[in-house]
């Protein structure tokens, strides 16, 4: 069957799609653009269609942007940025604890044996961030050499 004879009352619904993206002959085109004129459905397509090839063209462009922005985003920045993330959040925990600690160690109502105990908890728990932060930094440093066994 030759486009050039389709009539106009046939649906067009297989062309849509080649409508859409320019890659119809003038005939073609005409045959759609009549027929959608005289067909709900064929013109409800087209617009669904048209819709979400729009949508697929949003998401691939904002996928772009972002692709950009991260490239454009220095590697260092984001490292110092985590870096001084992490060096807030040790302090601020040590800072708490050192006040724990102070407030138990200078409270003369609680037993040596018990202060002690918390002054062990809090050793260990800053001893195992400080560990943390120390692995962060030489994960940080060696991440070019990956493969590289520290
Ligand atoms: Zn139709």
């Amino acid at each position: 069957m030759s486009d050039r004879n389709r009539h106009i009352d046939q649906h067009v619904g297989d062309l849509l799609s080649g409508f859409i993206d320019g890659e119809l002959t003038q005939q073609q085109r005409q045959l759609v653009t009549l027929h959608c004129d005289n067909c709900d459905e064929c013109r409800e397509n087209l617009a669904g269609l048209r819709e979400l090839r729009e949508r697929v063209g949003t998401a691939r462009l904002s996928e772009v942007g972002e692709d950009q922005w991260r490239e454009s985003m220095n590697d260092s920045t984001v490292e110092l940025t985590r870096g001084i993330g992490w060096l807030l959040f040790i302090a601020g925990l040590l800072i708490v604890a050192g006040i724990g600690v102070g407030f138990f160690i200078f409270n003369p109502d609680i037993p040596v044996g018990m202060k002690l105990l918390i002054i062990a908890i809090y050793g260990g728990l800053a001893l195992l961030l400080i560990s943390v932060w120390r692995q962060r930094l030489i994960e940080s440093k060696t991440d070019k050499y990956k493969d590289v066994e520290i």
